[in-house]
């Protein structure tokens, strides 16, 4: 009989949850929750409980909560230069973001490309703060206020930003930040009441619920970017359209328990240094990127020298083990990392990712070093022969 696959690839999708599965099909058959009968106020029921438990993730409030059709989505929203205070009209002239962002924020969302200032990283992976001080000085403020959008953590290196101080420097220049905490939710404490932050960023299905829905927080409700999905009425006006009630069942479940999870991070790591100690001693000269900066528990990004990821990766496919070679693209295929490059690691720097979940288990981890061990001795025979 074949050996079971094993999944090491988390930041890419976390697998579904049977709690989410189970909360999305007994939403399946929900009504309108806008319907005001019996049907329609059970299906509100749902959406409104999902609310609550997202909100409780970040400690901010259910009603600051909008629900999307993903972290893309929210970001897609939240990069505008058109918001409103109260009934006022507010306008930003530039966003700010970090050179390492998921491309849903780099991309700018809806401000022009003009308007969009990338600030560089690190070659330990944290954004610039000197750098994002100095852009926050120049800012023309005649134009507008200036937006910054920075991600908690990284998807590739694991790195995890200083989004505190970062918020500190937002808010002394009189600016709003946005933070993607897609990676980080469920790995670390987020607490949206004790940080400088304005909104955060969360994904369903990278906390083992469903694909297709996220959300954006805020810190209050007085500030809002103008709609992006127009329409009805739903979402208090923020995003119209009848809403993913199972998708978002599922979510309101994978969060509830992304909060347990946050209890076995220790765990987690503890399997992650396991894999760390496999690559430094089967695989010489290898690099963990990132590792001189505070990570998420679950993530390694690191490179076999002499082998390419895109080879790596396959083989270790052919030996039964998903993991990834950087981030996940969505044309499928591996193109070089953004986020290697902007830590100035070049060109030509391709690495492999593994990040694994409370899920994953020791039998696992020794299957992956295994994996490793074929694969490390066979590049070293076909290169001593070459
Ligand atoms: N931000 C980060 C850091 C991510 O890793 C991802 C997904 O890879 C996204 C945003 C986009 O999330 P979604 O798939 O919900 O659009």
């Amino acid at each position: 009989m074949a050996a079971q696959r094993i999944y090491l690839d988390y930041n890419a999708t976390a697998p579904l949850l049977s709690a989410a599965r189970e909360a999305m099909l007994d939403a399946l058959g929900a009504a309108n929750p806008s319907s005001v009968h019996a049907e329609g106020r059970a299906a509100r029921r749902i959406v409104e409980d999902a609310r609550r438990d997202v909100a409780e993730l970040v400690n901010g409030r259910s009603e600051h909560v909008v629900f999307t059709s993903g972290a893309t989505e929210a970001a897609s929203m939240l990069l505008t230069p058109e918001w409103t205070m109260g009934r006022a009209p507010l306008r930003f002239s530039r966003v700010y973001v970090s050179a390492a962002d998921h491309p849903c924020l780099l991309g700018g969302g809806r401000f022009s490309p003009e308007s969009v200032e990338r600030i560089g990283v690190t070659q330990d992976g944290l954004v610039d703060l000197a750098a994002l001080e100095r852009a926050l000085d120049a800012h023309d403020r005649t134009e507008g206020q200036p937006l910054v959008a920075v991600h908690a953590a990284n998807n590739e290196t694991g790195v995890i930003q200083p989004v505190e101080d970062v918020g500190r420097l937002v808010k002394k220049a009189g600016g709003v930040t946005i933070i993607d905490a897609v990676q980080a939710a469920g790995r670390v404490q987020l607490d949206i009441s004790k940080t400088c932050t304005d909104f955060l960023i969360l994904s369903s299905h990278k906390l083992g619920g469903p694909k297709g829905v996220g959300a954006l927080v805020g810190g209050a409700d007085l500030m809002m970017p103008t709609a992006l999905v127009k329409g009805g009425g739903q979402e208090k006006g923020h995003r119209a359209g009848t809403e993913n009630v199972p998708g978002i069942a599922g979510f309101g479940a994978a969060t509830r328990q992304a909060l347990f999870s946050l209890n076995h991070m220790e765990a987690v790591r503890s399997r992650r240094e396991e894999i760390e100690k496999a690559v430094l001693e089967l695989v010489p000269g290898a690099l963990i990127y990132g590792q001189n900066s505070e990570r998420l528990a679950n993530t390694v990004l690191f490179s076999i020298p002499g082998m390419k990821a895109e080879t790596a990766q396959i083989a270790f496919d052919l030996n039964g083990i998903a993991l990834s070679a950087g981030s996940a693209c969505s044309s499928g295929k591996v193109g070089p990392s953004h986020v290697l490059q902007a830590m100035d690691y070049g060109e030509q720097a391709g690495a492999l990712r593994v990040s694994i979940g409370v899920e994953t288990e020791d039998e696992d981890i020794q299957r992956f070093r295994a994996a490793l061990q074929k694969i490390a001795t066979k590049r070293r025979t076909t290169n001593a022969a070459a």
